[in-house]
């Protein structure tokens, strides 16, 4: 049993109105092919089909205020209600009391306490690692998360190589330093869909992978139906490569977000929306009938994975 987190930032599950929902003005085909044409939302409720299971997901988490990406990832990679521990809902990046809760429990942190293989997708450039040294990056929750448990992060050469993939997926933007060739020509741009066959050929390699996407946020910010429209294209091409390269018959795919944000084009900012947890492949209906809010799926996973 393998299971492939792919970790949308800022994508809750709009209504059922294609006057604010750009989910239903876009094509999505890989999307929609999940549940026989149809786009989830929140009129649909749980939505279960032939290849697999939508369950509307709680990010408020009973905290007043609009959900935030710190305390929404916090919880959703530990299990614990961070916004409730600190008394408000916080982002973008993690402040102490969160980074204390992320170092001590997290989802990657149980899997190597099992003595199961775990990988961060993400690559990261020359800039971050120079400033890691410094100790001036800034860091999610998902990289907190992952160092804690000695994850390592990857960086320039295994893009190269295909064994991880950048938050702009294509690597048509990366980072330029004096030590990347100004036009980047060290690093191939390709497409969304490699980049998904990228991303399954490191998660058949490991029994935990996580990929942390983070355009679907901007994208809900700018409130652009163009850019939207591209972000929904590579999103939908992503999880096609994703798809094509899996066996859905013995790994889960699970993709999740922090608060919702680009479901609703009427307002720039995150919403109240629940968030889509979609889970396609093996075990969803065990994992399905658990996940209620952002609290239950490092839980439910881990279950899963260690078989308990
Ligand atoms: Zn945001």
């Amino acid at each position: 049993m393998r299971v492939l987190m792919i970790f949308f930032d800022g994508w809750g599950l709009g209504a059922n109105d294609p006057a604010v929902n750009p989910f239903l003005t876009n094509p999505m085909p890989t999307l929609r092919g999940l549940f026989d044409g149809a786009m989830p939302t929140t009129g649909n409720g749980h939505f279960q089909s032939a290849r697999a299971a939508l369950v509307p997901t709680d990010a408020t988490l009973g905290v007043p205020g609009l959900p935030q990406s710190a305390t929404g990832q916090t919880t959703i990679f530990t299990g614990v209600n961070a916004p409730r521990q600190i008394g408000e809902h916080l982002g973008p990046y993690p402040n102490a009391a969160l980074r204390q809760i992320l170092a001590e429990n997290n989802i990657f942190q149980q899997v190597v306490a099992a003595n199961r293989s775990a990988a961060f997708a993400n690559a990261y450039p020359p800039i971050f690692f120079e400033r890691l040294a410094r100790g001036k990056a800034r860091r999610s929750a998902t990289s907190y998360a992952a160092s804690a448990a000695n994850v390592r992060y990857r960086d320039t050469d295994d893009l190269r190589a295909g064994r991880a993939v950048s938050a702009f997926v294509t690597n048509d933007r990366w980072p330029r330093t004096p030590r990347v060739p100004a036009d980047g020509a060290d690093v191939p741009v390709i497409t969304a869909y490699d980049a998904g066959r990228n991303l399954a050929q490191l998660a058949r390699e490991h029994d935990f992978t996580l990929f942390e996407y983070f355009l679907t946020d901007a994208a809900g910010h700018k409130a652009k139906p163009d850019f939207t429209a591209h972000i929904l294209a590579q999103v939908d091409e992503l999880l096609r490569g994703v798809i094509d390269g899996t066996d859905l018959s013995e790994s889960l795919i699970v993709t999740t977000s922090d608060h919702g944000n680009l479901e609703d084009s009427s307002a720039k900012g995150h919403t109240l929306n629940p968030v889509p947890t979609l889970l396609i492949g093996a075990q969803r209906e065990k994992i399905a009938p658990r996940i209620h809010a952002l609290t239950d799926l490092t839980p439910a996973i881990v279950d899963v994975l260690l078989e308990k």
